[in-house]
């Protein structure tokens, strides 16, 4: 129940007869103050165990954590206060009346370039249907969350969940267009969903952007310019090609990350395919696409670059994926800590929260000599893991080229009597017939439906 699993690893399949019970419930008014108080505590004992010991920083949050300890006496009420001062010794002054206006502060070299993501798997250990709900929770908890904290901004791909939204949730759809107009939903990847890099044909890869670009147009009056596969098992060569021909010089990606036997030795670069056509790709080195927005985190993004000589950005993709709702007010909260922390030494690399994603590789084209600063890579990006996604489930991938071998032959055949008029002379193209055949084997192209890695 719930898709918790049997074992408590979260990537095995739940226990369907998991059950449990609710004894009791309160309701309670909370104590803001000691809820800060934890936070201010949580933060500075990332600090204190993410930098090295010799640095000023981390000896000051050490040292505030101790005191606070000192301080905190659970039967006076007064002692939270007392304690939170001294953690301002850390973060500044007044920090948290300043709210979103604390990323005003400090240097304007932004180094750590914070974007709230939910990576919704299309399916994966649960069907299509649970999909749309976690897509209504998670995609309503960031709505709520953007008129919080005016500095979050949430970024979304994958044009059929958005479809799903307008048919089953359609008041929710109309906010979402709100934000997505007000420029804090931000609309990425230009795809139908995030899907196999690798098995779907040359065609299908194409009907994959040009249906996603033509949902993402109709619907909101723009297209993508940021490709978006952070999860994807490998990418074909072909792709910087196809992505600049869908509108987007940009591609973010992830997954190599989780190679077993060599690292790859790029963060930032310009990804050339086959055909000699390049997209400027970011490979976070925060090393995930579900980031906590913790310290190490944000340190990561420095310290795990690979090309810092050419470019000392990251990208920060933060929030829980999968049900999970994305960016949490505790993830936005300490990302607020961070900076303010930030602001008043130079040991951490600022964090920045506000910026889209295209302005973060704007930006490295422009510290970059448009780019022609940054390493290469040719042909394709090899996973060296998850192999044998190529062979699970071969029903799955025969029904698939099946399928993409029969709309060929749909659409030869249909354009030909449209040609001739057949049939009375009243034939039509059955465009939108065909365009929801296409719907279904670009959506079972998802990254864990067509590699058989879904239950
Ligand atoms: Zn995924």
């Amino acid at each position: 129940m719930f898709g918790v699993p049997w074992n408590g690893d979260t990537i095995a399949p739940p226990d369907m007869n998991r059950f449990f019970g609710l004894a009791s419930a309160d309701l309670v008014v909370p104590n803001m103050d000691a809820w800060g108080l934890l936070a201010d505590f949580n933060t500075l004992k990332e600090i204190s165990e993410t930098l090295t010991g010799n640095t000023g920083l981390q000896n000051k949050a050490l040292v505030a954590a101790n005191e606070i300890m000192n301080i905190f006496d659970n039967k006076d009420l007064a002692s939270v206060k007392k304690a939170r001062k001294r953690a301002e010794e850390v973060f500044g002054e007044g920090w948290e009346k300043k709210g979103e206006k604390i990323y005003d502060e400090g240097t304007d070299r932004h180094q750590v370039w914070g974007i709230g993501y939910c990576h919704i798997d299309t399916a994966w250990l649960w069907p299509y249907r649970v999909t749309q709900q976690k897509v209504a929770r998670s995609w309503s908890t960031q709505v709520d969350l953007m008129e919080r904290y005016p500095e979050h901004r949430f970024t979304c791909s994958q044009a059929q969940q958005f479809k799903w939204l307008e048919e089953l949730y359609p008041p929710l759809f109309e906010r979402v267009r709100e934000k997505v107009k007000a420029g804090t939903f931000h609309l990425v990847g230009g795809a139908w969903v995030e899907n196999d890099a690798n098995m779907p044909s040359g065609e299908a890869l194409i009907r994959q952007f040009t249906h996603g670009q033509r949902y993402f147009e109709t619907r909101f009056g723009k297209r993508c310019e940021t490709a978006w596969l952070p999860d994807s098992f490998g990418l074909t060569g072909a792709y910087p090609q196809l992505m600049r021909l869908a509108g987007m010089k940009y591609f973010f990606t992830q997954k190599l990350s989780w190679n077993n036997i060599n690292v790859f030795p790029h963060s930032t670069f310009n990804w050339v395919g086959i055909d000699g056509t390049q997209v400027l790709c970011h490979m976070t080195p925060v090393d995930t696409y579900t980031a906590q927005a913790t310290v190490n985190d944000i340190n990561k993004g420095v310290t795990n670059h690979k090309n810092l000589e050419s470019s000392d950005k990251a990208l920060l993709v933060f929030g829980n994926g999968d049900g999970g709702g994305g960016p949490l007010p505790k993830m936005l909260d300490n990302l607020r800590r961070i900076r303010a922390a930030s602001n008043n030494s130079r040991e951490l690399p600022p964090v920045i929260m506000g910026p889209l994603v295209e302005d973060f590789f704007d930006k490295v084209l422009e510290e970059s000599n448009a780019g022609t600063d940054l390493p290469t890579w040719n042909g394709e990006l090899y996973l060296e893991f998850h192999r044998g996604t190529y062979t699970s489930h071969g029903s799955i991938k025969k029904g698939n080229r099946k399928s993409e071998i029969l709309l060929r032959d749909v659409e030869h055949v249909a354009t030909l009597a449209s040609l001739y008029r057949y049939h009375k002379h009243d034939y039509e193209y059955p465009k939108a017939k065909i365009d929801v055949c296409w719907e279904k084997v670009l959506l079972n192209q998802f990254h864990d439906v067509l590699p058989g890695s879904a239950m």
